[in-house]
């Protein structure tokens, strides 16, 4: 039923600009909510009631209004809405509009893909229209977002929801080539959507640019932005930002520190939390699950669910950009039967731009850092979330899983943690996220290992590259702040190299005599039969549903299930053949890997000439259902007659390579020197814990404000740094091993 629409608003219709702003101006007036309610909490009223007028006598004319076009709003914007197709407000819109719209500050929360975009773009155009602001006034609003590519995607929904209006707009980000023409641009500018270090850069250089005239200013995920890694940019904007003005802050996880709220002089915030009563912290239609994999079948189960999710698209976090950088070159010279990208802050920003807007368009599986895992809203929905790595704490997952289920539609998430992670599951439980354990099916698992292990011979650039992401992450691992989840010295290091498809565990220059020594004495934990720690998982997750299996709609493939060992062995032979199509391309693959292959005795096929996993010889097939299936010691012999076959052959090639490898040094050194690199590979880095832009700035302190967008025209600068601060960096590691 259509609801008759306000005497305002067909008195708006009717207006001029001017006599519209008055309308606006008296209308908000008349209509602001009581501070500290939550006006979409109060109940529609009934038709005879008073308007507004509720029984607890709390006052709001907005109790009932669902629609973009019962608000106060200028005819543009909701022109614009409508064009767009947004009618009814999300429930965070809802929320706080009433409050922002009357110039109050306002700290936001509600669930990834719940409509944060629009609750702070509608109040920031609406401020500038009613205040007639002329471009030529300089810079209104300034939107601080903690990615490009976030920044990039505000820009568009400003773009669809100004269209209307005649402001100017300006997206300032890192690691674009543009600089001088922003410069002169800059001032003549009425909003800004900038990353933090951009914008400093610009306070600190553009000569006159001034933002003193500020009227709104704005922090997507903003406890992102309010937290360590952006704290000294963050500080020396604000202390060029005017104190009278209106602040909005949103994020899926809000901060509620009187500290960091004290740093933007927020005055009596409205704080709207919409989903806080909800049962649960992550969206509704989000399907999560968590399987325990040890860290040397990591690859063997990444590669199996790419395998058996064909269809689907799947956005994959890896904790470095060394670790997006090797799985994704190895895998996609596996020709999984599905085209592969990946997204890191060491990329080109046009490159980066380009593959963000291709994993909007296509179906594909993206490896990506955290680089990802804020605010992006990839518009054709991603199916499933996969996290490789274990995120550093619970608000960091809830982001990453939050690229999925947006809106009102559904998606599915899993989550990868190692025996020695398992403490994750509790947290995230304590924190309302709904996961639900599961098992993998082993059957159904496709070894990936020998593949690589073949591949590194082949392709000794890529060995380089398993090397890096072996070091690289042993040390986002020690870096981690959580010590009740991560602990360097629980993990399989030999096991996990072996998986790579690396001949032999690389040197860890700054901690390996440290884990090695220690490594010795706690052998027994670190190659603990997988099967004990999962029984000791699968306790915690008593009580949970255990009929739930989440499958794949489109291949009806369920590599990963529930944990309920009474639902083992219940497929045939003939559906698990079904759910494991080798793709031509594979095969073909496989064959030209044999032909080049040092060695031909690895590849074991069973009767029927399929292909054995190369594990699958050591199987012990007297073990039990939920117990390890391979023999530890087995395996160990097996990885050891592995590193040496491989060793042996691969002596020779090493030589050549070497020499190529060092000519190719050589030869990016004077690239660099002479500016213009793409990617810094030599670097190590991390962004686990605290994403790619701040590692960035970690590692190029004296730079402080360009790079914090992992800007890379500064990374020549770092590079010269690089060496002397990695010598710290390893001589603060061994210090704190050593205490
Ligand atoms: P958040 O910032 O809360 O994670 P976004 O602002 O990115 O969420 O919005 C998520 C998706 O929901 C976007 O695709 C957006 O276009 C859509 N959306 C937002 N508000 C509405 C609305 N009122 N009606 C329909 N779709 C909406
Ligand atoms: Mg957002």
């Amino acid at each position: 039923m259509k609801r008759p629409k306000s005497k305002e608003f067909r008195k708006q219709q009717r207006l001029s600009e001017e006599d519209e702003i008055n309308l606006l101006n008296s209308w908000i007036q008349a209509q602001q909510p009581d501070s500290g309610t939550n006006p979409m909490s109060l109940p529609p009223l009934p038709k005879t009631s008073p308007i507004g007028r509720l029984a607890d006598n709390t006052f709001s004319r907005y109790a009932g209004v669902v629609r973009f076009e019962q608000l106060p709003l200028s005819k543009k914007t909701k022109d614009a809405l409508r064009a767009s197709k947004f009618v009814s407000m999300t429930d965070i819109q809802r929320a706080s509009l009433p409050h922002a719209l009357c110039g109050r500050d306002v700290l936001g929360a509600a669930k990834t893909g719940s409509g944060k975009t629009l609750a702070f773009i509608i109040p920031v155009l609406e401020k500038l229209y009613r205040e007639r602001w002329e471009p030529e006034y300089g810079v209104g609003s300034i939107i601080i977002s903690p990615t490009r590519e976030l920044a990039a995607q505000i820009f568009d929904v400003l773009k669809a929801i100004g269209k209307y209006h005649g402001f100017s707009a300006g997206l300032l980000i890192g690691g674009r080539k543009e600089v001088a023409l922003e410069k002169e641009s800059v001032n003549k500018l009425n909003v800004l959507i900038c990353t933090p270090g951009r914008l400093l850069q610009h306070m600190d250089e553009t000569t006159n640019f001034d933002c003193s005239q500020l009227q709104v200013l704005v922090l997507d995920e903003a406890d992102r932005i309010l937290d360590s890694g952006f704290k000294k940019e963050l500080n020396a904007i604000i202390s060029q930002l005017p104190k009278r003005r209106q602040t909005l802050l949103f994020s899926a996880t809000q901060t509620k520190s009187v500290q960091d709220l004290a740093r933007l002089s927020l005055k009596d915030p409205e704080y709207l939390s919409v989903h806080e009563e909800s049962v649960t912290a992550t969206p509704t239609l989000l399907k999560q699950i968590v399987m325990t994999v040890p860290l040397d079948q990591k690859l063997d189960m990444l590669w199996s669910f790419i395998k058996t999710h064909l269809q689907s698209k799947t956005l994959v976090f890896l904790s470095s950009c060394k670790q997006v950088k090797f799985v994704f070159e190895a895998f996609k010279k596996l020709h999984p039967g599905i085209p592969l990208k990946c997204l890191h802050g060491r990329m080109k920003q046009e490159k980066r731009m380009a593959i963000y807007s291709e994993f909007c368009e296509k179906r594909s599986v993206l490896f990506s850092t955290d680089v990802a895992a804020r605010g992006l809203d990839f518009n054709k929905a991603v199916d499933w979330v996969v996290q490789v790595d274990c995120p550093e704490n619970v608000a960091s997952y809830i982001h990453r899983v939050g690229r999925t289920a947006r809106y009102k539609s559904d998606g599915k998430s899993v989550l990868f943690l190692l025996p020695s992670e398992t403490q994750m599951l509790e947290k995230l439980k304590a924190a309302k996220v709904p996961v639900h354990l599961t098992k993998p099916r082993k059957e159904l698992l496709q070894p990936v290992s020998s593949l690589l292990a073949s591949l590194l011979v082949k392709y000794p650039e890529l060995q380089q590259r398993a090397q890096r992401a072996f070091v690289t992450y042993l040390r986002s691992i020690h870096l981690q702040k959580d010590k009740e989840i991560f602990d360097v010295l629980k993990l399989p290091i030999d096991e996990y190299s072996a998986s790579l498809g690396l001949p032999m565990t690389p040197k860890i220059r700054f901690l390996n005599r440290n884990i090695k020594s220690k490594a010795v004495s706690t052998k027994s934990i670190l190659v603990e039969p997988e099967g004990r720690n999962k029984e000791n998982v699968l306790e915690g997750s008593k009580g949970k549903p255990s009929t739930v299996v989440f499958k794949d709609e489109e291949t009806e493939n369920d590599l990963l299930h529930v944990a309920d060992t009474s639902n083992e062995g219940n497929m045939t032979s003939t559906e698990i053949e079904g759910l494991v199509p080798a793709t031509r391309l594979l095969k073909k693959k496989k064959l030209k890997i044999n032909l080049h292959r040092p060695l031909g005795n690895r590849v074991v096929f069973d009767d029927d000439g399929n292909k054995l996993p190369p594990l699958a010889t050591i199987a012990d097939p007297q073990s039990g259902k939920g117990t390890s299936i391979i023999d530890p010691e087995q395996k160990a012999e097996y990885y050891k007659r592995m590193r040496e076959d491989l060793k042996k052959a691969d002596k020779e090639d090493k030589l050549v390579e070497r020499q190529r490898l060092r000519e190719k040094r050589i030869k990016q050194k004077m690239k660099w020197k002479g500016g213009d690199e793409d990617e810094e590979d030599n670097q190590d880095d991390i962004s686990g814990s605290e994403g790619d832009e701040t590692v960035n700035r970690r590692q190029k302190k004296s730079k402080i404000y360009f790079d914090s967008d992992s800007d890379e025209g500064e990374r020549k600068e770092a590079s010269r740094d690089q060496l002397a601060e990695q010598e710290a960096l390893a001589l603060k590691l061994l210090q704190s091993m050593q205490a």
